[in-house]
């Protein structure tokens, strides 16, 4: 049977890179597969619903590549996938627990479970409502009937809660972890179903992911204490459970704890994938997509925070990593964010686009700065400065002075290459390179070099004056090759006003 596998976020604000790293596992165990990964969007918890959420959900994948095959914003058999618009559709799952005697109705009041807290607190106990103190409570298990069915008819507020067996062992087979088990006394019953008609988390997820036909639960490590529940939910059903793989977490790096929220612009690299303005507090939160980086890049870092291929290869594209995915490469151990890393796939990824895929980021750096000029100039820009970007931004501090003539010069490189005379010979130069009809920058090369040495010149001298004369400092690519690119009429013209404004 192919395996179906989904991406279930909860609208509650941007998706964390450690979600988008879920759901990139999940997409590559499909489509390894011949899966189908599907997206649901889990909202059944209305509180926490923040605007705009699932549309930045849906905008981060199209940007990262990850396509789904069913789910909000496509369709398909299994819909609706957004669960508030499932609403009607788990009460008769929670009704059926209650009668089968796997769950109850419980009417305490909040002042009432406050006190029970209370009580416990005063003997220096935590109070959990479960197989221990159920009995003490105010729910259809120790109500008469009667009264259980006129508080239901009455509209009164009620939770349904699971109702774990005493003393029970609780196996959860994991893919990663191996078996893990739990005894159910360590676990409270959970609430499943609320009166207002919304089911919780843990309901309608095991419902979903049954009338889904989920095959596998691949999801982070902070959902491995829910697994006890889920498995017995499936029990209680007498539905077949979905394999489980629960993935590592990703910690900050320095490896104390998980990569939070606030590490990200803390520690100077983005935790979401877009750009995210929160709404409520008005804050923004850095993005892997407006800090320069290239999906790619991130995709690649992203697959190897916690899997490997069982070599150290490490620049593999989507589909090698499709190919080479498995469930059994992925490890229990927490993996550490590097800054470092993700800066150096992001410049090999750079490295190896050819420049018209760079060329609308470039554009739009360009449109900022008032620039115009042809495709040509800019591919073959873009040509010479790649090897020295780790992001894309990197590009008008690394390329600016091809399209923007330096007005200044920076006086510790004229300190050190400028003397008396250089003019002099720089005015000789040109005359030299503008000469050369049509321009040849081997030609070029030869003639600056046979000038020096039949003049017996300093090479370090003469060369980086006339760089400096160009791009404004002593850096940029190979000389010649940079003058080629300009044109000998820009240069020409920039010689001139170095000579002019530096005027030894
Ligand atoms: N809605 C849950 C979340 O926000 C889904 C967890 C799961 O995959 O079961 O992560």
């Amino acid at each position: 049977m192919n395996p179906r596998v989904r991406f279930a976020p909860s609208p509650t604000g941007p998706l964390h890179i450690g979600g988008v790293r879920t759901a990139l596992y999940n997409y590559l165990f499909a489509k390894k597969n011949n899966g189908t990964l599907l997206l649901r969007i889990e909202d059944t918890d209305q509180t926490r619903f923040v605007e705009g959420a699932e549309e930045y959900i849906i905008e981060a994948f199209q940007w990262l590549g990850i396509a789904f095959d069913e789910g909000v914003g496509i369709g398909g058999e299994y819909g609706p996938y957004k669960q508030s618009e499932r609403k009607a559709l788990y009460k008769p799952y929670a009704e059926q627990l209650v009668n089968d005697g796997w769950a109850y109705y419980a009417f305490d009041t909040p002042e009432q479970l406050d006190a029970k807290r209370k009580e416990a607190e005063s003997q220096k106990k935590t109070f959990q409502y479960d197989a221990n103190t159920r009995m003490g409570m105010v729910n259809s298990l120790t109500l008469p009937a009667e009264e259980v069915e006129q508080r239901l008819a009455s509209g009164e507020h009620y939770v349904v809660r699971f109702k774990y067996p005493a003393n029970l062992d609780i196996h959860v087979q994991d893919l990663i972890r191996g078996e893990v088990v739990i005894n159910s006394n360590l676990l409270d019953d959970k609430v499943l179903y609320k009166s207002d008609g919304m089911p919780t988390y843990h309901l309608a997820n095991i419902v979903d992911d049954h009338l889904m036909k989920i095959t596998h639960v691949i999801r982070g490590e902070e959902w491995l204490p829910s697994a006890p529940l889920h498995v017995m939910l499936y029990k209680a059903f007498g539905w077949e459970a979905p394999q489980f793989a629960h993935l590592p977490l990703l910690l900050k790096p320095d490896g104390n704890g998980k990569l939070s929220k606030r590490d990200g612009d803390r520690l100077g690299f983005p935790v979401f994938p877009l750009q995210w303005h929160d709404p409520k507090s008005g804050e923004t939160s850095s993005g892997y997509r407006e800090s320069g980086y290239l999906p790619e890049a991130v995709i690649n870092m992203l697959a190897l925070l916690g899997w490997n291929p069982g070599n150290d290869q490490e620049l593999m594209s989507m589909d090698e990593l499709i190919n080479l995915f498995s469930i059994d490469k992925i490890s229990k151990a927490g993996a550490k964010f590097s800054l470092d890393k993700a800066k150096w796939f992001n410049h090999e990824y750079i490295l190896m686009k050819p420049a018209a895929e760079l060329r609308p980021h470039f554009r739009k750096i360009l449109d900022e700065k008032g620039v115009t000029c042809s495709d040509e100039y800019l591919d073959a820009v873009t040509d010479l400065v790649k090897d020295r970007l780790n992001f894309l931004p990197d590009f008008w501090e690394q390329a600016g002075y091809f399209f923007v003539a330096p007005t200044e010069y920076d006086p510790q490189a004229l300190k050190k290459r400028w003397k008396e005379g250089t003019g002099e010979k720089l005015r000789v130069i040109d005359e030299m390179l503008c000469g050369i009809q049509p321009f040849d920058k081997d030609k070029a090369h030869d003639m600056v070099m046979q000038y020096i040495q039949d003049n017996e010149l300093n090479m370090g001298q003469v060369l980086n004056s006339l760089r400096i004369a160009i791009v404004g400092t002593a850096r940029g690519p190979e000389l010649f090759t940079m003058i080629d690119v300009m044109g000998i009429e820009e240069v020409h013209k920039r010689v001139m006003r170095a000579i002019e404004v530096v005027n030894l």
